[in-house]
């Protein structure tokens, strides 16, 4: 049985997702503030956090980056924010996937099955070498010749496909798209920001690049430097 933390203030709404989730077998604890949300993500560990963008106390965004520092569980944002910035930062800032307001019970409960089901199929997947770059997606460890690398959820995972996809050329797009889950909305951008702070972190840079490539208006690939 998987668990969910559901950080809302609106009792209402709250209750009413935490009603249909256990109808549905997930063992649920809900949050009226962003503190008390944390509180019980740390103490409960659940599977899948879905989490209110406007809350009283803290900003949505602000709680999912103190969630991001303490842990890698999934984050199904639910916003009344459509506005594209929004929900670009909200990806950026590690959310795994968004609703907007208003949304049916039945739509909150498929994404967090499908969330749940990536994370699952996630553990499972094998450690990846590419040169001196290793992955393991189930620990979520890399490392760069031996030494660990700091990344965040979203570095990690562009950086997991791009060397699961080990010299081919991915499209941005395409990267929106199996990164970011977003086929038709979001920017671009993101990924080129992503990519800056993946070189960084790698030690190199667009002009002198060792593993990540990029090939001009197609996209980029991971190569193996060795
Ligand atoms: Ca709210």
């Amino acid at each position: 049985m998987a668990a969910v933390v559901i950080t809302e203030d609106d009792q209402r709404i709250r209750e009413l997702m935490a009603r249909v989730l256990a109808e549905k077998g997930y063992e649920v604890e809900g949050a009226g503030t962003a503190l008390d949300g944390l509180q019980r993500i740390v103490q409960y560990s659940p599977d899948v956090v879905v989490l209110d963008m406007g809350l009283p106390d803290l900003d949505g965004a602000e709680l999912l980056k103190m969630i991001r520092a303490v842990t890698d569980v999934p984050v199904v944002v639910a916003t009344a924010r459509s506005e594209d910035r929004d929900v670009i930062l909200t990806l950026d800032a590690g959310a795994d996937d968004y609703l907007v307001k208003p949304f049916s019970v039945e739509q909150l409960e498929a994404r967090v099955r499908a969330v749940l089901r990536r994370s699952a199929s996630e553990s499972m997947k094998p450690v990846v070498n590419v040169g001196g770059l290793m992955l393991d997606p189930g620990s979520r460890i890399a490392t760069l010749e031996g030494s660990s690398l700091q990344l965040s959820p979203k570095e990690f995972d562009l950086l997991l496909y791009l060397a699961e996809h080990e010299g081919t050329v991915i499209s941005k797009r395409q990267l929106m798209a199996e990164v970011w889950r977003q086929p038709y909305g979001g920017s671009e951008k993101t990924v080129d920001v992503h990519i800056s702070w993946l070189r960084k972190k790698l030690g190199e840079s667009a002009a002198d690049s060792r593993y990540l490539e990029t090939v001009y208006g197609v996209g980029v690939k991971l190569v193996d430097p060795t």
